[in-house]
């Protein structure tokens, strides 16, 4: 048994549920921090606890080629070398190569590219990618894609998406003679409840092409995951473009399986997503914007080393509860972000952290209670 979804209730597209991992239970819609390196940037594991962290996401590229997954996979995997007991999920690696450019050389086999570390020659395939996320531990790895980059012609999305089907299989194949030999299969073995394997989503691509969109899902669908993602989006396409991508692609998708919507997004599209019936969101804003000063609060965003705050008694967010909210002064923020002090990260992507968690809780309360419309228009307060 590998994952269990279950729905509780619904609002228009909108639903609530409980995804049920190895590592215990995911209420969605979720926002998923990003934890790129075993970390998530300037936050103690204690503190993501606090703040209702349930599930977060580690990058198999970072952490394949430092601290690498050998290494990791004897440490415990990701749960115990970053003592964290919740889930966990973990990217293909794909993305990030994709990134990397003039660094990379793409066949059907795989991927060959540079570290941006040191410039050594290294490989992903669908095969290497899913046991490095198996020896890494996640609770859900995803497989081996090929991010289509944009704009690209229909022709290059088409091939694009052909392959990341091709590679789907090749991931789902390894996955299911492999998927019990992560680091913790004997531990779940004593919690019976528990699924006792990871669980392997599969990804629709497809370019900006509605049908290209439609045609990734219908036969990523006939592969069978426990999962979908929707990939491929936040690569510089209009707002407009990604709803409309993500809208083709949950007509597809089944509507009792978790809907992944990967890379988003601000809190606005967040709470707009979830209304369209996603479940399963991550993203590096909330903390990367923290890092550089920028705080999303309920009255829109602000950023925090503006002279304007020098003097401001007020805090952050005047509907946030969180810690940084409840105890410290913009002037405060404003000056430990201006001498560049440690603690203005850790503050900042607190209360990021908690403005994105704290949205998400809105929704899932405004999906039980059958109405979205007060979130969607910003008229109940979002912390
Ligand atoms: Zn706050």
């Amino acid at each position: 048994m590998s994952i269990r979804f279950q729905i509780d209730a619904r609002a228009g597209a909108a639903r609530t549920g409980r995804l049920t991992t190895p590592h215990g239970e995911i209420e969605t819609p979720v926002f998923m921090p990003v934890g790129t390196v075993a970390t998530v940037k300037a936050m103690p594991q204690d503190i993501l606890e606090e703040l209702g962290v349930q599930i977060l996401l580690g990058n198999t590229y970072h952490l394949y080629l430092r601290p690498g997954v050998e290494t990791v996979r004897n440490l415990g995997g990701l749960h115990g070398f970053m003592a964290w007991p919740r889930a966990i999920l973990t990217d293909s690696g794909g993305f990030q190569v994709f990134s990397l450019n003039e660094l990379r050389k793409v066949t059907e086999e795989g991927v060959t590219f540079r570290s941006h570390l040191d410039g050594s020659s290294h490989f992903f395939s669908p095969e290497s990618a899913m046991q490095a996320q198996i020896g890494l531990g996640a609770d859900i790895i995803m497989a081996f894609d090929e991010c289509t980059e944009h704009p690209a012609s229909r022709e290059r999305a088409r091939a694009s998406m052909e392959m990341t089907l091709r590679w789907a299989r090749r991931s789902k194949e390894y996955f299911a003679a492999h998927r019990h030999e992560n680091p913790w299969s004997r531990q779940s073995e004593e919690n019976p409840r528990l699924p006792d394997s990871p669980a392997l989503f599969g990804i629709v691509q497809g370019g900006m092409y509605t049908d290209l969109r439609r045609e990734s899902a219908e036969r990523t669908v006939e592969l069978d995951f426990p999962g979908y993602a929707i990939g491929g989006l936040s690569v510089g396409e209009s707002r407009a473009k990604t709803m409309e991508m993500i809208a083709t692609a949950l007509e597809v998708l089944p509507k009792d399986k978790p809907h992944y919507v990967m890379g988003v997004g601000y809190p606005e599209e967040i709470v707009q997503y979830a209304a369209m019936g996603v479940d399963m969101m991550d993203c590096v804003l909330p903390t990367r914007a923290a890092r550089h000063g920028l705080l999303f609060t309920s009255e829109g965003r602000i950023n925090i080393k503006n002279a304007r705050y020098a003097q401001d008694q007020g805090p952050a967010d005047p509907r946030c509860g969180c810690r940084v909210c409840s105890r410290y002064t913009r002037a405060y923020l404003r000056h430990l972000f201006v001498s560049a002090e440690p603690l203005a990260a850790v503050l900042n992507t607190m209360h990021n952290l908690a403005f994105y968690l704290d949205t998400m809780r809105s929704v899932r309360h405004a999906i039980t209670l059958g109405d979205l419309s007060g979130v969607l228009s910003g008229s109940v307060s979002l912390a």
